[in-house]
């Protein structure tokens, strides 16, 4: 194959939403016709007029798109059917094909097939269970082995990049091309992405849509980095690598040969990593605009609030839908203490946290240093631990016992909320102590 000329295709059917496995092996095609300075052709399978559905369809097409690659032509099956009734009728003139109650079959004869495949190396068939193939159902819609040979043909893709549950169908295609005179293409079959327990993906493990990761606050360039790794690996195994750079080093020949195994951790870890590089402008442009489209931020807060609670989190966040979870109890009027937290409700500070109060009164300028100044101070003085506080005055602030750095938190919440809050839960103890637990 001219390396000039490399011509491949992906191509989804719009009959649900693009998914991991699918976007993978969009990626791979796009990268290795980028690689080649080839051609990316996107083609879609809409033969199947009732189940495909235009919301499919544009989820798909903005799926790829957001992900960070284009395509050179787009082609649709449904507009293609008079071609595929031209070829089935060839191949009936030839006596290479039979119609039947209104469909059409192909006849065949399986010889050995052996093809040189570009991951697996060579892959022999010798048999197949049967000696006929419907190519034009008898609604006049052609079944997708068919549309799929023709249509490769004759766009002219020499490379065909697809998941592994295909080649069952490669052996029927080729004795197509054969019967048909074409020229047969090059094949990559490539593994299935599997789930942890080994199986392939569920619901529960990573068989989300695109679009559902997008709406969790995953960026879209940690998600293509992600798909990139799940069964190829650039040599200095690098994880974080952008698909400007892959597109250097990517060749279909260096995909594992073995499923590669979906891990959420991994995702969100490398997720992490793309926020964590963000500078600090650029992370509360992105998570402003995320949480704005979910009607999560309070009207008219000025941007310059928003960075700073933002701020508190940007290192700890692995997708922006956290920051929903951690910046609740900042809007929240009243602090709802979560179910983890009993053990410090359950042991009364009344004294301490008053006086750490008044140390906290007194403090002018209420910046984390003063803060955190006051608060050792007030410690000192009760011949207290830090963490002593700590713990139960988090837990007063935010109603959680793990989050940002204590002394930037009552920063961002101001003197007043923190004094308020710290009375609020120096009236819940002196409930439980009057009256017993609550
Ligand atoms: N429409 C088929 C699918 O989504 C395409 C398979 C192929 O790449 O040949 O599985």
């Amino acid at each position: 194959m001219n390396s000039q000329n490399l011509r491949v295709r992906f191509a989804p059917s719009p009959t649900g939403f693009l998914h991991i496995g699918g976007a993978r092996t969009c990626l791979f095609n796009w990268l290795y016709a980028k690689h080649r300075s080839g051609k990316f052709i996107l083609r879609i399978e809409d033969t199947d007029l009732e189940r495909s559905k235009k919301e499919y369809l544009e989820e798909i097409l903005e799926s790829i798109k957001w992900l960070g690659m284009d395509w050179d032509e787009v082609h649709f099956q449904s507009k293609r059917f008079g071609l595929y009734r031209e070829y089935a009728d060839r191949l009936i003139k030839e006596g290479k094909a039979e119609q039947k109650d209104g469909a059409v079959f192909f006849k065949y004869q399986m010889q050995r097939i052996e093809i040189d495949d570009l991951n697996r190396g060579k892959i022999i068939f010798n048999e197949l269970p049967k000696n006929e193939e419907v190519i034009i159902k008898s609604d006049g819609s052609p079944t997708y082995n068919f549309s799929c040979v023709i249509d490769d043909a004759l766009m002219d893709i020499n490379c065909v990049i697809r998941g592994e549950d295909h080649i069952s169908n490669t052996p029927k295609q080729i004795l197509m091309y054969q019967a048909l005179g074409f020229s047969i293409p090059k094949y990559a079959h490539v593994p299935l992405i599997l789930s942890p327990s080994g199986g392939r993906l569920s619901k529960r493990f990573g068989a989300t849509s695109i679009r559902e990761y997008k709406e969790q606050g995953y960026l879209s360039k940690a998600l293509a980095n992600y798909l990139l790794l799940l069964g190829w690996s650039p040599k200095d195994n690098r994880e974080i690598i952008s698909l400007q750079e892959a597109k250097d080093i990517f060749d279909i020949k260096d995909v594992n040969k073995t499923g590669a195994v979906f891990s959420l951790d991994k995702l969100e870890w490398i997720n992490g990593e793309y926020i964590r590089s963000m500078s600090l402008d650029e992370f509360t442009d992105l998570a402003g605009s995320y949480l704005g489209e979910k009607s999560f931020l309070p009207e008219n807060l000025e941007r310059e609030e928003i960075k700073k609670i933002v701020g508190l989190f940007q290192v700890r966040t692995s997708k922006l839908a956290d920051l929903i979870t951690s910046m609740k109890p900042y809007f929240d009027q009243e602090v709802i203490y979560s179910p983890d937290t009993q053990d410090v409700l359950e042991k009364p500070l009344v004294k301490e946290l008053q006086f750490l109060i008044e140390g906290l009164k007194i403090i002018q300028d209420f910046t984390k240093e003063n803060i955190e100044q006051g608060f050792r101070k007030a410690c000192e003085d009760l011949g207290l631990k830090l963490k002593n506080l700590v713990h139960p005055v988090r837990v007063a602030l935010t109603g959680t016992k793990h989050g940002a750095g204590l002394f930037e938190t009552m920063e961002v919440l101001g003197k007043d909320k923190v004094i308020k809050r710290l009375n609020k839960i120096i009236q819940y103890w002196r409930m439980i102590q009057d009256h017993g637990k609550i």
